[in-house]
């Protein structure tokens, strides 16, 4: 698998070529500011020990406290850690939101472990972190994997540690201990929005034909989002395989045929098809919602979408990139198109703050308002300096990181 971290140093220097910005402002940000390792030793439920690996990167904090999700996967490792970390920072950038770039993970399967182990790693996890969190300090949230009980326990465990009384360290949590209204559908809907503005500046019909790999927290809130505002969704996919139908999904029936059989394959009325194939589809929108690297230098030259939407973090490399931007495919990328998670965790993080609890409108009114605003902004970057809309992303975060750091930048 290409790594990440070099990847995402790829990109920076591809946007560097557009607008040149100071050597000393890239050098910084070519390195986190700080990584973390830890061991986590489990007590299993058979009575053995196991020891976990635990990461936590902290980009930058010029703009405000880290924050970033944690990820628990087999293939997570630092590389992937830090990629996300940077993307973190300049994701915050981009959503003008006053929080720095950060990220966690732990290498591991979590669909092998019980509950109680799972909670007895994750309580782990916050206790070796205890030292460099805290909400003026790193604010951690959920990503791949990672749900918002386990938020909860981490919080909890916190909490014991630092003896501080704070809900504000941990986005992502339950309502009944301090989470937000509206966050477990924000970077579904924050990406939607996104979608909204650039697809009236793209000239895609009112009513698109869409696919989606990964039906998760965020691919499956898309999913339904899409639809109910009219969007035809035509192929889907989980980690055990890829759906399709022509005439598109009712979004609703497939998740509760998931509750049921835990998977979407067998779908009635579906065909079976295999993720690769998916990703190849004809199709107005294509939106990677699952892992990063999903469109590489191999099958840039076979997609047949118009239009893609990335809500995953990092699905298409820099030289997927290339090919893509030369076929005239546009991408948004993840820095803009899944910032919705980010700016309603920082919402929840407020809020927590103020000891306030903001309805559902307040905080879909909210998201709207950011996403409308810095959508346009980007685009019009991207038109002003005659790149893509990744590019221009960039360049916009990089401007407003630049300006914290006090730099001087054209
Ligand atoms: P999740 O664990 O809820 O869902 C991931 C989904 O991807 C699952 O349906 C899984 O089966 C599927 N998947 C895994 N491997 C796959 C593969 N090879 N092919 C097809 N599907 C596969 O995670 P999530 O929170 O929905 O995150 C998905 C992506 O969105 C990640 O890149 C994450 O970093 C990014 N993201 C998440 C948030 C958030 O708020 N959760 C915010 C911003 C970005």
């Amino acid at each position: 698998m290409q790594n990440p971290f070099e990847n995402a140093m790829q990109q920076l220097k591809r946007a560097n070529a557009v607008k040149a910005f100071p050597s000393e402002f890239l050098a910084q940000l070519e390195h986190p500011n700080r990584e973390i390792h830890i061991s986590i030793p489990v007590k299993m439920d058979d009575g053995s020990l196991k020891v976990f690996e635990g990461y936590r990167v902290e980009h930058n904090n010029a703009r405000g406290p880290y924050k970033g999700g944690i990820r628990y996967h087999q293939d997570t490792d630092i590389n992937e850690v830090k990629a996300l970390a940077f993307w973190m920072a300049l994701k915050c950038a981009v959503a003008n939101i006053p929080m720095g770039g950060g990220k966690g993970g732990v290498t591991v399967d979590p669909k092998k472990l019980s509950k109680g182990e799972l909670e007895r790693l994750s309580r782990g996890w916050a206790r070796g972190m205890a030292d460099v969190l805290g909400p003026k300090k790193d604010v951690p949230a959920p990503d791949v994997n990672t749900t918002p009980e386990i938020m909860a326990w981490m919080n909890d465990e916190f909490m014991k540690i630092s003896g501080e009384k704070t809900l504000a360290t941990f986005t992502g949590k339950p309502l009944d201990v301090g989470g937000s209204e509206g966050r477990g559908p924000a970077t579904g809907l924050g990406g939607f929005y996104v979608f909204d503005i650039l697809r009236q500046k793209h000239n895609l019909p009112e009513s698109c034909t869409v696919v989606i790999q990964g039906f998760g927290n965020v691919g499956g809130n898309a999913a339904e989002i899409f639809s109910e505002h009219g969007h035809k969704i035509i192929a889907l996919s989980d980690s055990k395989g890829a759906i399709v139908k022509n005439d598109g999904f009712d979004i609703k029936a497939v998740n509760e045929f998931k509750k049921a059989n835990g998977q979407i394959e067998g779908f009635p009325g579906s065909r079976t098809i295999t993720n690769a194939e998916l990703l190849e589809l004809p199709c107005d929108v294509l939106i990677p919602a699952a892992l990063e690297n999903q469109i590489t230098f191999d099958n840039a030259p076979q997609i047949k979408a118009k239009f893609i939407l990335e809500l995953a973090n990092g699905p298409i490399t820099p030289e997927a990139d290339e090919i893509l931007y030369d076929r005239g495919i546009p991408v948004v990328p993840d820095i803009l198109a899944n910032s919705g998670g980010v700016t309603v965790s920082t919402f929840e993080w407020e809020q927590n703050l103020k000891g306030e609890h903001w309805s559902e409108v307040d905080v879909f009114t909210k998201l709207k308002k950011i996403l409308d605003e810095e959508s346009t902004i980007i685009y019009e970057k991207s038109v002003a300096l005659k790149t893509d809309i990744r590019r221009a992303a960039f360049i916009v975060a990089l401007e407003r990181i630049a300006e914290a750091m006090n730099y001087k930048v054209n």
